[in-house]
């Protein structure tokens, strides 16, 4: 069967089917390996997107392997927060759930018959040793004085340092390539070192771990995998994963291609620095809802088909770029717009008393669930006689193109009245504390009056009585700066100390009690909000999701 080629494929897909075309794969398997050792980020979002997406589009396979070769660094918590992450995108392994450390047997076999065929040696120097020995661009390497190392001498070294003979950087092994390679990977590259660390999964079996490039390729080759897509980084690996396929009798030929990795402005994406914010707490966790992770992003109420749009909007190539993170923000919106229920909330409550509405009276009015969807149809909201409205949505010396509610003026309460404000009540020190209003029982349902009386705004409310009270926690960017770690500062100096604004004492409407932590819905006029995952029936927490509209846009200097 030929797959029709299409113009708007990524290269990646285009030698794929060149692959499948000339039947040099009869399928198509691809990888996604993480190393365990903290908790995926939107990066890793866009080569999960691309690996499991291929296979899916391939009616393919995509396995997720865990890269587990440095003990030191890993955890099974990191394991299972990245098997629920790409769960939460979307995909699925399957039955293809493999770990590097499966292989290591395999490894240590494959790292003897290396040094069988002269292609492996035991090397005493120190890593100083073996970095000054390595030249540079300019200057080839020299050998080290062990290069030499009769095969028998190296079998039985290398056994002993399975064995525990010795300590951690003693001895390493290392290929036997060239020292002179223009590039430097070929140098004698070491391929196993002694590390005397507890594994995860196979406990204190190891003191010895192979390094990244000796494993890597081999695990492709082991689970068959065609098409091994990894960043740019490793393109100058390459030569080395192929060298090792090469020379080892390995059963299939995977290919390795390299492709740009996804970095966003406002915010950083080394797991380093992410899990830096983390033990200095300078975040509440891995999934704070200010952090680029996977885990941080669910909770802050993104959807995961806006993240996987947004991998699909920036595209596959192999230049490097930043993308802008409202792009990220813009497909969030789009998803959100069309799914999200709508509701009043009232985040800085301002109360209103309607002094000619009746005292015990509540009345229900319909309220459209979500334009996007009429088939929803309409919620209840009450109305009473006290309210809450948006301390914003008044002023009492308001300028001429002020049109919310000032004294003696008039506002749509949405789907409710038409409300005028008569008097202002203040506390001693001047604070606006409390309005008196009269609402016009001719605009029922928020109706225009048969008068033909005219008004500039809408503005939502809560009813006092019938409120939630709640917690919102509104969130903006984690980073003051487009890119805070490029440059000479330390990255932590440009964090946004704005960063989280917590309101207390939020009024929502009450139909807001039945949302279910995790489910992000709209507060009308004021963005989307999700209910955290530290919510309770006793004191709900809401998280601001995303505004409305883009306001850093608007809030940039025009250049
Ligand atoms: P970091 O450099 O932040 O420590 P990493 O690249 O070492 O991350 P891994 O767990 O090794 O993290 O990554 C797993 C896979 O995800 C790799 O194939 C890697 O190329 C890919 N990946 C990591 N970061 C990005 C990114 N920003 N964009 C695209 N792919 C990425
Ligand atoms: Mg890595």
């Amino acid at each position: 069967m030929t797959t029709p080629r299409s113009a708007s494929k990524d290269f990646i897909r285009e030698i794929i089917d060149e692959d499948l075309n000339s039947a040099k794969h009869d399928g198509t398997v691809t990888r996604f390996p993480p190393e365990p050792n903290g908790y995926l980020h939107i990066g890793h979002a866009k080569s999960i997107c691309l690996n499991f997406g291929i296979a899916q589009e391939y009616d393919g396979r995509c396995h997720l392997r865990f890269d587990d070769t440095n003990p030191a660094k890993e955890d099974t918590e990191y394991v299972d927060s990245i098997k629920e992450d790409i769960h939460w995108l979307g995909f699925d392994w399957g039955d293809h759930l493999y770990f590097a450390s499966d292989y290591f047997e395999k490894l240590f076999e494959w790292a003897v018959h290396l040094i069988e065929n002269g292609k492996a040696y035991v090397d005493d120097q120190s890593s100083d040793e073996m970095r000054s020995g390595r030249g540079d661009l300019q200057n080839p390497g020299t050998d080290s004085p062990f290069r030499n190392r009769p095969l028998k001498e190296n079998l039985d070294l290398f056994d002993r340092m399975r064995a525990g003979e010795f300590k951690d950087g003693e001895k390493v092994l290392r290929a036997k390539i060239d020292m002179a390679h223009p590039n430097l990977n070929m140098r004698d590259p070491v391929i196993y070192r002694i590390v005397h660390t507890e594994h995860h999964r196979t406990g204190d079996t190891w003191c010895i771990y192979p390094m990244y490039d000796f494993t890597h390729g081999q695990s492709d080759a082991l689970e068959y995998v065609t098409h091994s897509l990894c960043t740019l980084e490793f393109e100058n690996h390459r030569p080395l994963y192929e060298w090792f396929l090469e020379n080892l009798p390995v059963p299939s030929r995977p290919r390795q291609i390299e492709f740009s990795r996804l970095s966003l402005n406002y915010t950083v994406m080394s797991k380093r620095k992410l899990l830096q914010l983390v033990e200095e707490n300078y975040v509440s966790g891995w999934n704070d809802p200010r952090m680029p992770t996977i885990s941080g992003i669910r909770r802050r109420g993104y959807p995961a088909e806006a993240i996987r749009n947004f991998c699909k909007t920036i595209g596959i190539t192999k230049f490097k770029s930043t993308n802008d993170i409202s792009l990220l923000e813009s497909s969030v919106r789009e998803v959100l717009n069309a799914d999200a229920s709508r509701f009043m909330a009232v985040l800085k409550p301002l109360k209103v008393v309607i002094t000619n509405y009746p005292e015990d009276q509540v009345e229900q009015f319909d309220a459209v669930i979500n334009p996007e969807k009429p088939e929803l149809g309409t919620r209840k909201v009450p109305f009473s006689r006290e309210l809450f409205i948006e301390q914003d949505d008044f002023m009492e010396d308001a300028p001429k193109k002020f049109f919310r509610l000032t004294v003696g003026k008039e506002v749509r309460f949405r789907c409710a009245y038409w409300i005028r404000c008569n008097e202002v009540i203040k506390d001693d020190d001047g604070n606006v504390t409390e309005l008196r209003c009269t609402y016009d029982p001719e605009t029922r349902g928020g109706e225009n009056p048969p008068d033909g009386r005219k008004v500039k705004a809408t503005i939502h409310w809560v009813s006092a009585d019938h409120a939630l009270d709640a917690e919102v926690r509104l969130y903006d960017r984690l980073f003051n700066t487009e890119s805070p770690d490029s440059g000479d500062s330390n990255f932590l100096e440009h964090l946004n100390s704005d960063s989280l604004e917590i309101l207390p004492a939020a009024k929502l409407e009450p139909n807001l009690a039945d949302v279910a932590v995790g489910e992000t819905v709209q507060f009308e006029r004021l963005g989307y909000f999700c209910v955290d995952i530290e919510s309770s029936d006793e004191s709900p927490v809401f998280n601001r999701t995303v505004g409305l509209r883009d306001s850093w846009a608007k809030a940039k200097p025009k250049s």
